[in-house]
């Protein structure tokens, strides 16, 4: 890894502070001031100091995100915001994000510099359960609610494993539009005032690409809004604003360590 990317991983500065730094040879590499940014470093055998102390390893970091929506979980991205634009301050160079959420979704997004932690929260075979709040147009009987909770087929020759489901309400459009709103769920369709819609909470250990959707859509249902509201049991941090980040407290971390 670039010497500069190392020391600001350590969370010495950013980038480009620690780019100054090493200019003005205030980090060695074994002992030997180095002036080049770009120098190759081995991150298991070379000892990399700043101002003489040792930095020990990479810092691993994480952050709790409230995606919006409107953003892609991309790093780059042409047409669209990305949600690394959101960090203005931080140096993202090391930073990547633990899974996907769609660009209409919104909710819990982990960001984090640790590989260890994106492969225990998103190897199926960790089974990590993530929790959607949601809108839909259509009802929920109790053939869908059984179809959630035994597993599905999703199309593309997929199956969603079993998952569970709690309905917190359903009605008409007319009689549950507040409710909607509310939370932020904004339909522009007309015409909908018997539209059949339901809300609720539904909770899958897996990843698959657009899951929720396709898990509605094979049970005669369309998601309106998809919010993620909880990664095990880290729940997302409603004091943040969307679009808002903070640290993981290390209680919080400690739950994935
Ligand atoms: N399932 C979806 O369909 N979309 C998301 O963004 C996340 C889960």
């Amino acid at each position: 890894m670039r010497l500069d990317k190392y020391v600001s991983l350590a969370r010495i500065g950013t980038r480009k502070k620690v780019k100054e730094y090493i200019y003005r040879g205030e980090v060695q590499v074994n002992g030997e001031t180095v002036l080049v940014p770009a120098l190759e470093v081995d991150e298991k055998s070379d000892e990399i100091s700043y101002c003489g102390k040792v930095i020990s390893g990479i810092d691993r970091i994480c952050y709790m995100f409230y995606k919006p929506q409107g953003c892609v979980t991309a790093k780059n991205d042409g047409n669209h915001k990305t949600v690394f634009s959101y960090f203005p301050e931080l140096d993202t160079a090391g930073l990547f994000a633990v899974g996907r959420l769609d660009r209409d979704t919104e909710g819990l997004l982990l960001i984090t510099n640790d590989g260890d932690l994106n492969h225990r929260l998103m190897k199926p075979e960790h089974h990590v359960e993530k929790t959607y709040f949601f809108w839909v147009f259509g009802a929920i009987d109790e053939a869908g609610v059984q179809a959630v909770r035994q597993g599905m087929d999703i199309g593309q020759g997929e199956r969603a494993k079993p998952g569970e489901i709690e309905i917190v309400a359903a009605g008409t459009y007319t009689e549950l539009r507040g409710e909607m709103e509310r939370d932020g769920c904004q339909v522009v369709k007309q015409n909908l005032h018997r539209q059949d819609v339901t809300a609720g909470y539904l909770t899958i250990s897996e990843g698959k690409k657009h899951q929720v959707k396709r898990m509605m859509r094979s049970i005669g249902c369309y998601v309106v809004y998809l919010k993620r509201v909880s990664i095990g049991r880290l729940k997302l941090d409603e004091e943040l604003e969307k679009g808002g980040y903070r640290e993981l407290t290390a209680l919080e971390l400690a739950e994935y360590r």
